[in-house]
């Protein structure tokens, strides 16, 4: 049986386990509980601080995990990664009290920054060529500054609403992160196996996520333009109309482009046009 670490809770909790949900694996969740089986899928669910999930996947106590890739890369096992999971995107950025004078990363030559991602950081400014003294602290990093423990940040920012609040100004993005799936590199073969079964719905299930189901109404004389603006995964799919000179057409869009294909479908002459959610996508 598979064993996957998930955050207990945090920002990851929620999405890591609808993702799993989704899958189409049922489990009974309690908040006091540390761990859970699914009742129909091969798989145990751990409970951790994400901190402690690149360890454990990495050790060999946790089979898998689901943890953000800055928490990944400082503890240093990039390589468990198996791939990206589309939710709880961040960035790591540098920032500096809104009045510091600041035009290039250069300026921050000898400067003390307070970051809870030493490594991260120090890779950032070494590949800049930039030495700095870095002061490690383990949250509540963008007030550093103000209590005068250091004279500029490194931390997630998400909206940038915190970093504003603390009289602080972003200026340079560090890192890019996402939620990512990990998993141990010297797994059996069945769990390897179990583990490409759990990947295949994941990836079926984030596609369906980023598309929709589109039907319409279109005159035939618009035909073309309609089969245009909406190839769907092999070519849309045409029914006729009970009313003489008209089709159905059935397709699908991927969300990005929706409403700017709408408007389009709208343009050439479509009528009654519905979405619907997808809930799985094979390819
Ligand atoms: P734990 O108690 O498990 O150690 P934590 O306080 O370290 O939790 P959270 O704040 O829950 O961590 O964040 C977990 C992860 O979510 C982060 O490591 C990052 O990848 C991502 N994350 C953090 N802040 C944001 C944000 N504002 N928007 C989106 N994703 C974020
Ligand atoms: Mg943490």
């Amino acid at each position: 049986m598979l064993r996957l670490a998930i955050q207990k809770s945090g920002r990851l909790s929620e999405d890591s386990l609808n993702l799993i949900r989704e899958c189409g694996i049922n489990f009974l969740s309690a908040s006091y509980k540390l761990k859970t089986e699914a009742t129909n899928f091969p798989l145990e669910i751990l409970y951790l601080r994400d901190d402690d999930i690149p360890g454990y996947v990495q050790d060999g106590v946790a089979d898998l995990g689901i943890v953000g890739q800055n928490v990944l890369v400082e503890a240093g096992f990039p390589e468990l990664e198996v791939e990206g999971l589309g939710f709880s995107k961040c960035r790591l950025s540098l920032a500096v009290p809104r009045a510091a004078a600041y035009d290039s990363i250069q300026d921050l030559q000898g400067v003390s920054i307070a970051t809870s991602y030493p490594k991260i950081l120090g890779d950032y400014l070494a590949g800049q060529g930039v030495r700095a003294n870095l002061h490690t602290i383990s949250g509540s990093v963008e007030i550093a500054p103000s209590i005068g423990l250091a004279e500029a940040i490194c931390d997630i920012v998400s909206s940038g609403s915190t970093l504003l609040g603390n009289g602080l100004r972003e200026v340079e993005t560090v890192f890019r992160s996402e939620a990512v799936l990990i998993a141990n590199q010297t797994l059996s073969a069945e769990k390897q196996e179990q583990l490409e079964q759990l990947q295949f719905r994941m990836q079926a299930v984030r596609r369906a996520r980023r598309n929709k189901y589109i039907i319409l109404n279109a005159p035939v004389a618009a035909l073309d333009a309609v089969k245009k603006l909406l190839p769907g995964i092999k070519s849309p799919t045409l029914t006729p109309l009970a009313e003489e000179g008209w089709v159905s057409v059935q397709s699908v869009v991927n969300e990005d482009d929706f409403w700017h294909i709408t408007s389009q479908l709208k343009a050439v002459g479509a009528e009654g046009i519905l979405v619907l959610p997808i809930e799985k996508m094979i390819s």
